[in-house]
């Protein structure tokens, strides 16, 4: 009566599986062992399934105790597999279950109450009983979809309480998944008891979640097999706090160049090589490759990571050989040492990646060693980040005015736009800080564009003429120059608000690294739909007199450095450079006035514009408003 049609090659699908995955190295992360221990139980319930019904078939030649045992065995094991289910759910959506010593203890115990009803159904016949006919179900047989039942229901409480927690949509989809066929799978049982169906389905299930979470790919870089940086990640979010472990990370120097130099196969069999190289040396600790030449090594407190980086130093003094070329390589690297922290998954690993770059410029032969300083600084950058972001993402970037008063006259006649942005208790966080890590996270091309519109709007909304205002200076970074639809877009903006283009002058820093030939390019695309430009911070940098004579300045701004110095101590230098600039057709402001005497010193020189704190500091667009509006 009973068909083993199905449960034979389920069987023989998941034997070929475990086979295939039990050859790929794993990360001993908790969601991998749950997933182990999930594969072995199907395994169990799929043989003893097998072989207690085949036993009932045979009753007849059988000793009944052990048809009471291969049924008990395959029913606890049947229960223990709805229990792992949840189990593996729990840790998908990190759930505190899997922490909390009594939830855990809690949610086994209707595994345990029926395991017991199995057990003592050798005397109660509850259960299930063998007579002369052979096997028959108990009066309480059924209840054990109430166990499936309970289980599914504890992992869809979970789903729609801890959804947010599942990092990736298709992850998120995947667990309704899985236990939506397993809840299927328990409904096919009990309308085809005789098919032995539910096995197929918890098969199909373990396969959805192999592919969504425990394919190794995710884990491994494809070429070398090391496990990569999401390992990393996960592994680390998964001890942090809770164990106390040293990271030494190592870099190759110029890794890009070497790629193009040696060729991409023949360094990619150079990594391979290292990878083997680490895993053999360093059999207590765990490799991982990072990607771009970058590898760690994850070991306990006691690494004693000084003898393995020399070791490794050593070894990097020879070549690596590859199939058709010889590897030369040279490595810096920076350890970190976390006991006792109590940071935040995303700190320590923006930690890592700061010492992957520590790392990488270091070419002395001791480790650098990422301290406690270190560590605040890129915690304190990582928060900026953040306010960044959320700055952005909500609008909530505010532009201040700063006025730029007529040397000669007193009044005001410009401003600059400075951006500001507030953390939630009020706290500013100076541009100085935030500007250049937007520079180099690419946000600053959104930065410039909502300072840019909030001038426009500015200009629309008030009677600027009327305060006295002929221009405003918008910083622009050379990051943003690099856009190739920067003219295109200001203008657009501009012509949006009814701006003229010629209202607006933009400040560029002498300091930019950006080539002249493209810096000429842009400013003439923009100087063609009518704005100007400022040269900012004349004097900071390396003073390049000949870019402003091949770029359209109308304005030089001497750095409040420059001004400062010479406040302090005069000499002949900078009253030539500003009669030299007055002479080649430059308006001149200078920064940082912040007394009367210095804004006189400068007007003497020959300044034609001053800006400072002794005039006013940078203020809200309102402020400036209330302040000039009257003038
Ligand atoms: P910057 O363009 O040279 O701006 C002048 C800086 O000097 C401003 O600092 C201003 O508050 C400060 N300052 C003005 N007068 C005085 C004074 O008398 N004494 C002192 N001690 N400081 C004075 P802030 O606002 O902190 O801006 C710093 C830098 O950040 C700016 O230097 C500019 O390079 C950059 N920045 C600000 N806003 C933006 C922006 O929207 N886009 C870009 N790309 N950069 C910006
Ligand atoms: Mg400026
Ligand atoms: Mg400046």
């Amino acid at each position: 009566m009973w068909n083993f049609s199905y449960v034979i090659p389920t069987l023989l699908v998941l034997v070929i599986f475990m086979g295939y995955y039990f050859g790929l190295p794993r990360i001993p992360i908790r969601i991998n062992h749950t997933f182990i221990m999930l594969v072995v139980v199907e395994f169990l319930v799929l043989t003893t399934d097998i072989v207690a019904t085949w036993a009932c078939i045979n009753y007849a030649t059988l000793p009944v105790g052990l048809l009471y045992l291969l049924n008990d065995a395959y029913f606890i094991a049947f229960f223990l597999r709805a229990y792992s289910f949840f189990y593996f759910t729990v840790n998908v959506l990190k759930s505190s279950f899997s922490y909390n010593q009594k939830r855990r203890v809690l949610v086994l115990v209707p595994f345990c109450v029926f395991s017991l009803v199995v057990i003592t159904s050798v005397w109660t016949h509850l259960f299930f009983y063998i007579d002369e006919t052979g096997y028959h179900s108990g009066v309480l047989y059924n209840t054990l979809y109430l166990l499936i039942a309970f289980y599914s229901a504890c992992s869809f409480y979970l789903i729609t309480r801890h959804k947010s927690r599942v990092r990736r949509k298709r992850e998120l989809n995947s667990v309704v998944w899985y236990n939506l066929i397993l809840v299927l799978g328990a409904i096919v049982r009990y309308v085809f008891p005789t098919y032995l169906l539910m096995d197929t389905f918890c098969l199909m299930s373990l396969i959805i979640i192999y592919l969504s979470y425990e394919n190794p790919d995710f884990y491994l870089e494809p070429r070398t097999w090391i496990f990569n940086s999401r390992a990393l990640r996960e592994y680390v979010e998964e001890i942090n706090n809770k164990k106390n472990y040293t990271v030494l990370m190592f870099v190759i120097h110029n890794y890009n160049d070497l790629r193009d130099l040696y060729g991409i196969r023949q360094m990619d069999q150079g990594i391979c090589l290292i990878g083997d190289y680490l895993r053999k040396h360093f059999k207590d600790e765990m490799v991982f490759y990072y990607g771009n030449g970058r590898f760690a090594l994850l070991g306990k407190e006691d690494f004693d990571y000084e003898t393995s980086y020399k070791n490794i130093r050593e070894r990097f003094d020879s070549s690596w050989k590859a199939d058709d070329a010889e590897l030369f390589l040279e490595v810096g690297g920076a350890v970190l040492k976390m006991s006792e922290n109590k940071l935040a998954i995303e700190n320590v690993m923006s930690i890592l990646s700061e010492g992957f770059d520590l790392a990488g410029e270091s070419d002395e032969d001791r480790v650098i060693i990422v301290d406690k300083e270190i560590q605040d600084r890129i915690i304190g950058q990582t928060e900026i980040k953040k306010s960044l972001n959320n700055a952005i993402e909500h609008d909530q970037l505010k532009v201040y005015l700063q006025p730029i008063v007529n040397s000669a006259t007193g009044k005001l006649e410009g401003a600059e736009a400075l951006s500001r942005i507030f953390e939630d208790s009020g706290k500013m966080i100076s541009p100085a800080l935030f500007v250049p890590i937007a520079e180099k996270n690419g946000m600053i091309n959104q930065v410039g564009d909502q300072v840019f519109e909030q001038v426009c709007r500015f200009v629309k909304e008030n009677n600027v003429k009327a305060m006295g205002l002929s221009w405003i200076n918008v910083n622009l970074s050379p990051i943003q120059f690099m856009r190739s639809d920067i003219a295109e877009k200001f203008y657009s903006c501009a012509k949006k608000y009814g701006v003229d283009p010629d209202f607006i002058h933009l400040e560029i820093t002498e300091e930019a690294l950006i080539d002249d030939s493209l810096l000429v390019k842009q400013m003439q695309a923009l100087s063609s739909k009518g704005f100007h430009f400022v040269l900012d911070d004349y004097g900071k940098g390396y003073s390049n007199i000949t870019r402003l004579r091949n770029c359209p300045f109308i304005n030089v701004k001497l750095d409040m450095s420059l001004v400062w110095d010479y406040c302090k101590k005069p000499d002949e230098i900078l009253p030539n450079m500003v009669n030299t600039f007055g002479k080649m057709g430059f308006s001149i402001t200078a920064e940082g006035i912040e007394n009367q005497q210095m804004a006189e010193l400068m007007a003497d020189m020959g300044v034609t514009h001053l800006q400072g704190y002794h005039f006013s500091k940078p203020v809200s667009m309102k402020d400036f408003v209330n302040d000039y509006a009257k003038e």
